[in-house]
């Protein structure tokens, strides 16, 4: 008996009904591209994180590209990345001939590490790059280190991309991830927390300019005459389809939420005397992106996993390669202590099927396996 690591039937289960008397609106409308499903999104996007600004994306990964763009990063400019995350959150950054420099994460939280990031803005001046914008990474749905990250960023003049992939939705003492930093930008792959039936992605901001600028880039870098493009920008929207299925996701989002944090208590109840648990520090509620566990060793996990499949319960590693050890990624600089927490975890992690609709009963088999 085999179960899914993400039960996107259940929810769909749940909202069928409504996702069908959508999907025939948008159909009836004939509005495919930016039709009047994608502006209510947007608007129901800002309520609900308090950003000023949300801007539909075609996904997370130019979400990323268009926020660099709207900042003018470029050759010869440094973008301060952590090393323990999704390849998109460093390879937009060559993507538009600027320089990642690859920051280590906390044993803890596994994000960003403040004292590393210091390193990394000192090793990219040594390099003789410009250090203009740091990422931090909500990894698994919890929101980075902001309190410390914040100072840091204001003293070297960096810009906040907040990569809410995982994360949008999360708190962050009082504040909702979304609406932290210069720009946050969001995945809505199928899988993440808030995820469509294809790809998509936003980018919010409380900033007048840079929304106009992501606003110009997104579609070909228009100007206010239409075919008086103003700047080379990408072909980079939301289908009304997805932002029509994300409407009726939106409005069960903060039920999921909390569904989430029932599992992941759960979770953390009956495992935390065998394995390293999630710490969630004060102040926070994760989004759950995923569960993940840390085992002893490698050998340890590679028995869990091993386990976990005779048993029939699907496991993921997230991630096996740190981004300055991939083959890609190699030869760009890093914090020149280097990044041992991040090469530690990519040995040792591993994460359990996550979703709002993960019942006690299938949750105590994952919890017997893994044990
Ligand atoms: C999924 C993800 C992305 C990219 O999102 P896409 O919509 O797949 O392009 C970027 N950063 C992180 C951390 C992610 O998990």
């Amino acid at each position: 008996m085999t179960m899914p690591f993400i039960d996107l039937g259940a929810q769909q289960a749940r909202i069928r009904a409504k996702l069908d008397t959508a999907i025939a609106k948008v159909l009836d409308e004939g509005s495919y591209i930016m039709g009047p499903e994608v502006k209510l999104f947007e608007e129901q996007l800002s309520a609900f994180c308090g950003a000023k600004h949300s801007l539909a994306c075609a996904n997370g990964t130019d979400a990323l590209s268009l926020a660099l763009m709207a900042l003018g990063i470029k050759a010869g400019d440094a973008v301060l990345v952590p090393s323990f995350t999704f390849a998109a959150t460093a390879e937009v950054v060559p993507f538009i001939n600027a320089t990642p420099v690859f920051v280590d994460v906390r044993p803890d939280t596994f994000n960003m590490d403040v004292e590393s990031l210091k390193r990394g803005i000192a090793e990219a001046k040594r390099l003789g790059l410009t250090p203009k914008a740091v990422i931090p990474v909500d990894l698994f749905g919890l929101a980075a280190d902001f309190d410390a990250i914040e100072p840091i960023a204001r003293e070297n003049g960096l810009a906040i991309i907040d990569d809410a992939a995982q994360g949008f939705g999360a708190a962050y003492h009082g504040r909702t991830v979304g609406a932290i930093g210069d720009i946050t930008t969001t995945s809505f792959f199928p899988a993440k927390p808030l995820g469509c039936y294809g790809d998509g992605g936003a980018i919010f901001t409380n900033d007048d300019r840079l929304a106009a600028l992501i606003d110009s880039y997104r579609i070909h870098g228009k100007g206010s005459h239409k075919y008086d493009n103003e700047r080379i920008g990408m072909n980079s929207r939301l289908d009304t389809l997805q932002a029509a299925v994300l409407i009726e996701k939106l409005a069960i989002f903060p039920d999921e939420i909390e569904e989430r944090q029932k599992v992941a208590q759960r979770y953390s109840a009956g495992l935390a005397d065998r394995y390293g648990v999630p710490f969630i520090p004060d102040g926070l509620v994760s989004t759950w992106a995923q569960y993940t566990i840390k085992t002893k060793s490698e050998a340890e996990r590679a028995q869990v996993q091993e386990k976990a499949k005779q048993a029939g319960i699907p496991t993921a590693i997230y991630y096996p390669i740190p981004l300055h050890a991939q083959t890609a990624f190699r030869e760009f600089p890093r914090d020149p202590q280097g990044l041992p927490v991040s090469d530690d975890l990519a040995k040792r992690v591993i994460s359990l099927p996550m979703h709002p609709y993960l019942g006690a009963q299938v949750q105590d088999r994952v919890m017997e396996a893994v044990r």
